[in-house]
């Protein structure tokens, strides 16, 4: 070990050369003190080279370590001048992650017009991994580390050769090839120890950020740009804190900034993003992500007139695009706000970049390097009359951030309440396993204490708890200590939510009509955050459902059409027409995803072009329920789905049950599932009223006419149904309504057929079957408990004819029973009364009934024309006069139409403008 420890410190050269001794490798690897005495990356400037050509000098500079600043040869002592005259940069991984980046970076760098400029540069991308798993390798004792070593090195080598040229490529690869040494060699001793310290892993790690500061810095000064490069541990100075952090040394980096500049000075600067040092000079990082900091740092040190962070995206999103792909870029953040976002996990931002600027209001602004046309997000302090007046719900919440990986930990028990202490002996327990509590809630009944922590630290947090409290757990007074796993956490973010009543209710409201489980919630007293934690199989559909909620300020509902027939065809036409209309004048956003029919199917990710469904469904996919349900509900990034069955099918309808429970909208015109088994229904039904998942049936008495929405208002309002009687059938109300003189009712049921009033086999409406359907269907309605079975039904068709074997001849042997019906009609019209095919609900005998009645001709009844439906409500309230629902009640576009209002009802219940 030793031997190879020297090896590694003789490629130091130039500290041998300049006469100072190495560090003792026990000290370099396992001690506090890894000097940059003995680093090997020092602030070299590749323009010395280019300005005097001589080799020697750029050598020597890039082998001098952060003292030889002291020592420095230069003579000319510039002073800095810090101000607005000064923009910092900052290019993140994937900015530089290709030579052709780093060209156009560079290219950005020239182009900016600010008088003096700083650009702080992150490796390029995935190569602070490698550096990482270099180490962990390494120590692991797994050989492949020198294969990914190797690959570092080529990825430099390439990317500097297609860079840059000459002598300044020379000596950048020698310095790179003598890093690479000095690199193996450590490696090769960490891998024989089996470990490597803190300090030497961030000193590894930081390798990145040395090499593609050189290149960038060589590409500006190759476009004529006058630019040094600074290895921020000569500058920054930071100090560990306990929790995994450091905290910047603005007093000593501003010393250390001051004489670096002094010895270098330059109006084009390329700093080093993610290193730094500590006050006793041991290379250190600003941790994972933390060159926005080294560049926050930057700004506040230069008193800069503002920092831009380059990324690859547009700039701040209200959500995370990868996940929300209709997150929108905010065009301004306050300071709080962004600081909130990115202590949420937003990673586009560092949550420790706000508080340097903040104290001298510098702005930041990140931007996109691959579109710089677009303007991007401004973080700054925003002025208070933005606050002010009144607010649109959509702009409370500025963003949602998530974290994910972590579990609950919920303390209960009894002898918690009251006891001073108990929290403190919770969070000290907790603290002692080392363990980072993200989110913590206390209801004030003080039972329990609940708060979140990474997975893979909860282990040792509940085995730290149970030895803790062990003896409270004996006696009683602690019930249990219970780790929650696979949760995620979600959190809205907007300083506007501060004060304004109904943000949380918002909230909460989407995410109860998403069907999602809230499992603990916490609230700061700042308001700025609204945190919930949730199962992680939730996350991602409640982030789309909260910000599709407060963001799209639109209702946007998936949905998916089963049976494109005629009145599936309809409704499609109908959508198609109003779509447009929906969404500028209601805020509804309606996208239909899927249209399934017996055969094929069609499915979207954006939505079905509407114009072209027909054309789209011959060619479609092979009909297959299952994915079908699947794509409309979960495959993009609508929150909220509705199946709109327009099949007749009884099949369908068993399906509903397993959908409503997914949290899926069920709307049909379909009679099958209301009127099938009751306690299929009534499973259903409690269902729907357990959750804030709907089922809307209104076209499947009626058609279009408002009758289940009418029983439903005087139920919920208290009123009593003593009776419902109605003609539900147009086709025989068309029937009994042209049955009058001396006509034939075999003439009528002909007549009825030819002008396309019955079904293909008018024995399917004369039958009354389907009139029993919409009875007992408002029968259940109406809280009666009754099985299809129970209702008798007086069949129009007379026993004989019942199973003729065709329609035809049902048609032809139907006139021999004219004179039976002709009798009852003319015994009616005899006392001055008509005959009418209803169906009757008779909620005080518990019965229903379908069967021909007389009414007196003055009766509402006996002045239909047409196919109209009618319906009575006999109610307390109505008893006298009972309250009456006229009109079409059959026919497609009537019958869409009544589903499409269902729909339309479903959007306003999950929070569409009235
Ligand atoms: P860099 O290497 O430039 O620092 P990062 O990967 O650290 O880039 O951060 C940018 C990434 O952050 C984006 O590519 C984006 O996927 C992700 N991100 C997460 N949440 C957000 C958000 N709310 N707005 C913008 N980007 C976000
Ligand atoms: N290169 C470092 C990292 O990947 C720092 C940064 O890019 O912000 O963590
Ligand atoms: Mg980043």
């Amino acid at each position: 070990m030793a031997s190879s420890s020297l090896t590694v410190f003789s490629c130091g050269a130039a500290s041998m050369k300049q006469g100072r001794n190495p560090a003792p490798l026990s000290r370099i690897f396992f001690g506090k003190d890894l000097s940059l005495n003995h680093h090997v990356c020092p602030p070299s400037r590749m323009d010395c080279f280019s300005k005097s050509g001589r080799k020697d000098v750029f050598i020597n500079h890039i082998v001098n370590s952060v003292t030889d600043l002291v020592m420095d040869m230069s003579t000319e002592e510039s002073r800095l001048s810090k101000g607005d005259m000064w923009a910092v940069h900052k290019f993140g991984g994937t900015c530089v992650g290709t030579p052709k980046r780093i060209q156009n970076v560079a290219q950005i760098v020239v182009n900016d017009s600010s008088e003096r400029k700083v650009v702080v540069v992150s490796a390029m991308s995935k190569v602070t991994d490698m550096m990482y798993d270099l180490i962990h390798k390494a120590q692991s004792r797994d050989d492949s580390y020198l294969t990914v070593l190797d690959d570092v090195y080529e990825q430099h080598k390439s990317t500097a050769t297609e860079l840059i040229d000459g002598e300044i490529l020379e000596s950048f690869l020698e310095r790179l090839q003598h890093d690479i040494n000095n690199l193996k060699a450590m490696l090769r001793a960490i891998y024989i120890a089996g470990h490597a310290t803190e300090s030497f892993s961030d000193f590894v790690a930081g390798y990145g950020e040395l090499w593609s500061a050189q290149m960038l810095s060589a590409v500006i000064n190759k476009y004529g740009v006058p630019c040094k490069w600074m290895d921020t541990r000569d500058v920054l100075v930071v100090n560990p804190t306990s929790s995994n952090q450091v905290d910047p040394d603005f007093v000593e980096s501003n010393k250390r900034l001051e004489k670096w500049f002094s010895k270098y000075p330059s109006e084009t600067i390329v700093a080093t993003g993610f290193i730094a040092s500590t006050s006793k000079n041991i290379p250190t990082t600003l941790k994972r992500d933390g060159s926005d900091f080294s560049a926050a740092i930057m700004g506040a040190l230069f008193r800069a007139r503002q920092v831009t962070i380059w990324t690859d995206v547009d700039g701040v999103y209200s959500a995370d695009p990868r996940k929300v792909s209709e997150a929108v870029i905010l065009k301004t953040l306050s300071y709080q706000e962004a600081w909130e976002m990115s202590y949420f996990g937003a990673n586009v931002l560092h949550p420790r970049t706000i508080i340097p600027v903040m104290s001298y209001d510098i702005p930041i602004i990140i931007r996109n390097v691959f579109n710089i046309s677009s303007p991007g997000t401004k973080i700054c302090r925003i002025p208070a009359n933005e606050f002010g007046e009144s607010q649109r719900m959509d702009s409370l919440v500025k963003g949602f951030a998530t974290i994910d990986n972590l579990a609950l930990v919920n303390v209960e028990g009894t002898g918690m309440a009251g006891v001073p202490g108990t929290a403190s002996a919770i969070f000290s327990a907790v603290k002692d396993v080392g363990a980072n509590v993200i989110m913590i809630s206390q209801a004030s009944s003080e039972h329990s204490i609940c708060f979140a922590v990474p997975e893979k630290e909860v282990n040792a947090v509940a085995e730290a708890l149970q030895s803790r409290f062990h003896q409270a757990l004996e006696a009683g007074r602690l019930s249990q200590v219970q780790v929650i796993p696979n949760c995620s956490i979600l959190a809205a973010v907007g300083q506007k939510m501060a004060s304004t009543p109904g943000v949380s209710a918002t909230l909460f409201n989407a995410l109860a009509k998403a069907n999602i489980n809230v499992r603990a919630i916490a609230q700061g007293c700042s308001e700025y955050n609204i945190t919930v934690v949730l199962k992680r199989e939730d996350c991602i559909r409640a982030l789309k459902a909260v910000h599709s909620r407060f963001y799209l300020s639109k209702t946007t509902l998936a949905v998916g059409i089963i049976g494109p027939g005629l009145i599936g065809a309809t409704l499609l036409d109908q959508l198609r027409d109003q779509a447009a209309i929906l969404k500028e004048d209601f805020n509804i956003d309606l996208r239909v995803m899927g249209i399934i029919g017996s055969r094929k199917m069609i499915l979207s990710n954006v939505g079905i072009d509407l114009s072209q469904w027909r054309e789209l469904q011959k060619e479609g996919e092979e009909a297959d329920l299952e994915k079908f349900t699947q794509h409309v509900h979960a495959n993009h990034f609508i929150p909220n789905t509705v199946l709109v069955d327009c099949t007749a099918d009884s099949e369908m309808a068993s399906n509903y049950y397993d959908w409503l429970r997914k949290g899926i909208h069920v709307i049909t015109p379909n009679k099958k599932a209301n009127s099938g088994p009751l306690d299929r229904y009534l499973k259903l039904r409690t269902l729907q009223r357990q959750s804030y998942t709907h089922y809307f049936y209104e076209a499947t008495v009626g058609a279009g006419l408002p009758i289940i929405s009418t029983l439903r208002g005087l139920l919920e309002t208290g009123d009593k149904i003593l009776r419902i009687e109605g003609i539900f059938s147009g086709t025989l109300s068309y029937i009994f309504n042209g049955f009058t003189w001396n006509r034939a009712f075999s003439e009528v049921v002909a007549e009825a057929k030819q002008a396309g009033y019955t079904e293909p086999d008018p024995r399917d409406d004369l039958s009354g079957s389907d009139v029993a359907r919409k009875v007992i269907i408002l029968a259940r309605e109406s809280g009666l408990k009754l099985e299809l079975s129970d209702i008798p039904v007086e069949s129009l068709v007379p026993a004989p004819l019942r199973e003729s074997a065709s329609i035809e001849e049902f048609m032809q042997q139907l006139p021999k029973f004219d004179g039976e019906i002709a009798k009852r009609r003319a015994d009616a019209e005899a006392v001055g009364e008509v005959l009418r095919y209803v169906g009757v609900v008779d909620a005080v005998e518990n019965e229903g009934r379908v069967e021909l009645r007389r009414y007196p001709k003055d009766h509402a009844f006996a002045q239909l024309s047409g196919s109209d439906n009618i319906i009575a409500f006999t109610t307390s309230r109505y008893r006298q006069q009972p309250l009456i629902v006229r009109g079409p009640g059959a026919g497609a576009e009537v019958t869409a139409g009544g589903i499409f209002s269902d729909i339309l009802r479903l959007a306003s219940y999950l929070g569409a403008p009235s």
